[in-house]
């Protein structure tokens, strides 16, 4: 057997074909064709109010952050496990970040811990929900209501994924995406803002554009165009969007597949679950799969590492996931000193499996039948 990559993009040849399109066109800096079409498909599918298409999760969340007011002193929730951007762009507007850890059988932040750690400062709440798997919206849009805090969902592996059918990302005052190589939908590097409070919008679009009025100016809506708040350049060149909107007409087949693998593997696993070997991803009743990832969970951080070994010697390249963020060589002195237990847990315990458009049926009966091998050969 061929050695096994974590991840391999899914790139169709027409892809090529829409970028030339959009290089030839005469415009292929931002906001033009291709962004127009990708923020049709978010609008008119999804439903989203008001989405921009950004260069990254990371700018993304770094726009949401400045659309929440957070202003240096102002405390923001969110979990530690999770990828550091979440953080950074909080951080880099000033503000304490408070991690806040998971549930014990779900890798999502915990309710009852945001609700513990709200203080006169807190100003918001990021939640993310991990492996698209989602998290318990309703409980966390009313501990926020109660004490006046926005709500950003970090939605980077949830495209396409629901909270008691409502699309995730679209529940929170913000909702983010990425469209790194390693996520559902691709254009490489990329991202996306849901604004779904409307008085967030025209801002939104301004902090876009660097600052200007531009978007509105092009609209006709005002007569001068100029610098009218802060702001940077967001927005992708419109090949990236050529990419990106490739990527949604296929949207059905790319997320089926996704899916199906995703299942192939969790029908598969389950008799080494009824043995107590491993656990299997824990979808609530309000949570849909997506098929973003698929993990699972060794009963012991030694066996986590021997079985990533494991399955490295045979081929495989299984990873973990996160190293948390509280204890990173960044945060570790900023942290005030709480104990996440069921983050570290899910930490030293979680492996992912690999994922991709590309990978066979029977690549994932390999994957399986080593791992079981791995139990026999303790
Ligand atoms: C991938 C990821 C990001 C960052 O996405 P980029 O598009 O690479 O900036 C942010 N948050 C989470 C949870 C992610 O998994």
């Amino acid at each position: 057997m061929k050695p096994i990559p974590f991840n391999k993009p899914y790139i169709p040849l027409a892809s090529l074909k829409n970028m030339a399109i959009s290089a030839m066109s005469g415009t292929i800096a931002g906001n033009g064709r291709y962004t127009k079409l990708c923020h049709g498909v978010f609008e008119q599918r999804f439903g989203f109010k008001k989405v921009l298409l950004t260069t990254s999760c990371s700018d993304a969340l770094e726009m949401a952050a400045i659309l929440c007011g957070i202003e240096p002193g102002d405390e923001v929730i969110m979990p530690s496990f999770t990828f550091m951007s979440t953080a950074n762009a909080f951080l880099l507007r000033g503000a304490r970040v408070v991690f806040a850890d998971t549930l014990p059988g779900i890798p999502n932040i915990d309710p009852a811990e945001i609700e513990k750690l709200i203080t006169s400062k807190t100003k918001a709440i990021v939640v993310v929900h991990y492996s698209g798997i989602a998290c318990d919206m309703d409980r966390v849009m009313s501990i926020a209501g109660k004490c006046h805090l926005s709500v950003v969902e970090d939605a980077a592996h949830a495209f396409d994924s629901y909270y008691n059918g409502r699309p995730l990302g679209s529940i929170g005052h913000f909702g983010t995406f990425s469209f790194h190589e390693t996520k559902n939908i691709i254009s490489g590097e990329g991202g996306l803002l849901a604004i779904n409070r409307q008085e967030n919008e025209k801002r939104g679009e301004i902090i876009w554009e660097k600052g200007t009025n531009r978007a509105a100016f092009y609209r006709g809506e005002t007569d001068k165009y100029g610098w009218v708040d802060i702001g940077s350049s967001f927005l992708p060149p419109d090949t990236t969007a050529a990419i990106l909107y490739t990527q949604l007409c296929r949207l059905d087949k790319i997320q089926n597949q996704r899916r199906k693998i995703w299942w192939n593997y969790f029908e598969q696993l389950k008799p080494l679950e009824e043995k107590g070997l491993v656990s299997r991803p824990f979808i609530p009743d309000y949570g849909y799969v997506n098929g973003n990832m698929f993990y699972l969970l060794t009963n012991s951080p030694e066996e986590q590492i021997s079985m990533l070994n494991y399955l490295k010697k045979h081929g495989i390249h299984a990873v973990f996931h996160y190293f948390p963020l509280h204890s990173s060589k960044y945060f570790i002195d900023k942290h005030d000193g709480r104990q996440l237990p069921n983050t570290d847990r899910f930490s030293s315990c979680l492996l992912r499996l690999p994922l991709y458009h590309h990978l066979k049926e029977r690549q994932v009966r390999y994957i399986v039948k080593k791992i079981e091998q791995f139990f026999q050969e303790q």
